[in-house]
């Protein structure tokens, strides 16, 4: 006699539903997709216990009538696919028609709901996988659907189960991922006795994001664009923010939270030297492509997609941060967080009196920063200046030194701090790519040509990229057993011509990118900019010091050296008000 027999139906649920509902915050993640894919504007969610004794989900969407609501708990029933055709264009969040059968297994369930236009609502009970009557209710709005005492005549499954913090924790990433991917919903989400969250729906997305990652609004930056089947909104971070370590990438395509290495390097590469290499910029981010043009299923958890055209995805990112970067101010305004942060929170009536001096008008640099950058460059800095925020006339204000590295001075009501490497590195990388791009390429010849002595690799490399250096500027003669240099780009000043071709040659020489790509030219050009750059302790003339802070508030790109830290520092009045603890409480 054979040995296979079809597990009766009551045994199969229970071994799906382990698949679907594994602890509360997969019944949560589930019951949210439904309420959504049932067009909520409204999602009020009620946990207790971590989830373990109560999962209420109330939402406002279109209900069901009494026959649905009672096959809604069968295995397979689904009201958003009806053949292996519609695969293919299934949109909704969920369409196995697997999870309230599965939680309707493994929980005492109610489920009240109302069909939109009905007179009278429905009341359907499950108890672990029992399915009672169905019972007129009075109508209310929507669906609300109570999953109470989970796993609780399953003891097997409940051991599995981690404290309630632990449970409460995973349930509440569900939440925020759904609340960042729903912006135009609105939610409130209770745990126990606390409130947690409230958001209207269609409220500003930034304030959302800011309430959900505990940021300050001001710091986030929108983000919002479209072209046909495809559109993008939602918000990045200011880079001095990134410098605070807190990584976070959030991006839903089509509704569905995912993870998705290339839109994570489009966005990192929109903020090219605005940011040090290694730190990815948080954001916050929500794309809207045509179904056809994205593969949403790849994924068992549907945490991954596949794009049909990912270069064009690509370049619509990084186009799009770009732009949002652009189009804002980012010079840093960090305050000390030791001074911010008092102890005296309480406000004097002195500081009350003072309250008109609040000036509303937060740092705003004249410059106008050119609102394209490089759509496919990630290095190459922006090189257009509507208006110069120093005119060649305007006199700098006075400048002073502090520790040999840092210029202290004045521009636009605004205190600047300068730190003078940054700054000139920033400067001069500038000018290295204008060469590059064919503009002002002058050298400087030098009276006598000097011999370099270079370590064999060090030669290779000059020998493979010699016309990188030459298209700078300099003049390189290279024979059997000699290397001469006879001419020098004159943006860099050099004093000791030698010694700066070693170092940058040394420091490229281990590089692995791919020669003569913009990348290939950042790592030069970076390399170059740091070599030639005055250093902190470096003393500085008046008339160079007027120069360098002419021409760093010059540059659209003057906010970060190449290598991604601040080059200056801006406490405008409102920062300064902060600090004396004039406003602020
Ligand atoms: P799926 O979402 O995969 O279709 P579910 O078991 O989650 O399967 O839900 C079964 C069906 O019940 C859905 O297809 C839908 O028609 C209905 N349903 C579930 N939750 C709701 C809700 N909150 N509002 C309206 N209809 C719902
Ligand atoms: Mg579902």
């Amino acid at each position: 006699m054979g040995k296979i027999a079809q597990l009766p139906e009551d045994v199969a649920i229970k071994i799906a539903a382990g698949e679907v509902v594994e602890r509360p915050a997969s019944v949560v993640k589930e019951l949210v997709e439904n309420a959504l894919d049932a067009a909520a504007s409204q999602i009020d969610v009620t946990i207790k216990d971590g989830g373990k004794t109560l999962i209420e989900i109330k939402d406002n969407g279109s209900g069901m009538d009494r026959d649905d609501a009672v096959k809604a708990f069968l295995r397979h029933g689904t009201s958003k696919i009806h053949s292996v055709e519609d695969l293919a264009h299934v949109i909704s969040l969920g369409f196995r028609g697997e999870a309230l059968a599965a939680i309707g297994a493994s929980a005492d369930v109610e489920l009240v709901t109302t069909e939109t236009t009905a007179q009278e609502g429905t009341k359907v009970r499950v108890l672990f996988g029992r399915v009672e009557p169905a019972k007129p209710h009075a109508p209310l709005p929507g669906t609300t659907i109570k999953v109470q005492n989970l796993f609780e005549a399953l003891p097997v499954r409940q051991k599995f189960l981690k404290s309630d913090a632990t449970e409460w924790k995973a349930t509440l990433d569900i939440l925020i991922k759904q609340m960042l991917a729903h912006p135009e919903v609105g939610f409130t989400i209770h745990h126990n006795t606390r409130q947690v969250y409230t958001f209207s729906p269609n409220q500003d997305f930034a304030d959302r994001v800011a309430a959900l990652w505990q940021v300050d609004p001001k710091k986030l930056i929108p983000v919002q664009s479209e072209v046909p089947h495809l559109a993008i909104a939602g918000v990045v971070v200011k880079p001095e923010m990134a410098h605070e370590g807190k990584g976070r990438q959030f991006l839903a395509v089509n509704g569905h939270p995912v993870t998705d290495k290339m839109v994570q390097r489009s966005a990192r590469d929109a903020y090219g030297t605005l940011l040090p290499p290694a730190l990815l910029p948080s954001y916050a981010l929500n794309l809207t492509i045509h179904p056809g043009m994205v593969d949403v299923n790849i994924h068992p958890r549907k945490d991954e997609v596949r794009f049909v055209n990912p270069q064009e995805i690509y370049r619509f990112v990084f186009q799009s941060v770009s732009q949002a970067l652009s189009s804002v101010d980012l010079a840093f305004q960090e305050v000390p967080v030791a001074l911010t942060s008092s102890p005296f929170v309480t406000q004097s009536p002195e500081t009350r009196d003072t309250q008109p001096l609040n000036r509303p008008a937060p740092f705003r640099s004249p410059t106008v920063i050119s609102p394209q950058r490089h759509a496919t460059f990630d290095y190459a800095p922006s090189q257009t200046l509507a208006v110069s925020p120093l005119a060649e006339d305007t006199p700098v204000a006075p400048i002073l030194t502090l520790d040999c590295c840092y210029l202290v001075t004045t521009h636009d009501n605004n205190l600047v701090i300068i730190d003078q490497h940054a700054a000139h590195e920033r400067i001069l990388y500038h000018q290295l790519w204008q060469i590059h791009e064919g503009k002002n390429r002058l050298t400087q010849p030098l009276l006598v040509p000097i011999a370099v002595t270079l370590s064999e690799p060090e030669r290779a490399l000059l020998e493979a990229h010699g016309d990188h250096f030459q298209a700078l500027g300099f003049g390189i003669t290279l024979s059997e057993d000699t290397i001469q240099l006879t001419e020098v780009p004159q943006v860099l000043h050099l004093k000791d011509p030698e010694t700066f071709l070693t170092q940058v040659l040394s420091t490229l020489k281990d590089d692995q990118v791919m020669p003569s790509t913009q990348e290939w030219h950042h790592k030069i050009f970076a390399t170059m900019a740091c070599k030639a750059a005055i250093k902190a302790g470096d003393e500085v003339s008046e008339a160079e010091k007027q120069r360098l802070v002419r021409e760093l508030l010059a540059l659209p790109d003057r906010f970060t050296c190449p290598h991604g830290r601040p080059s200056h520092i801006v406490l405008g009045p409102n920062q300064m008000e902060k600090l004396f603890k004039r406003t602020g409480f």
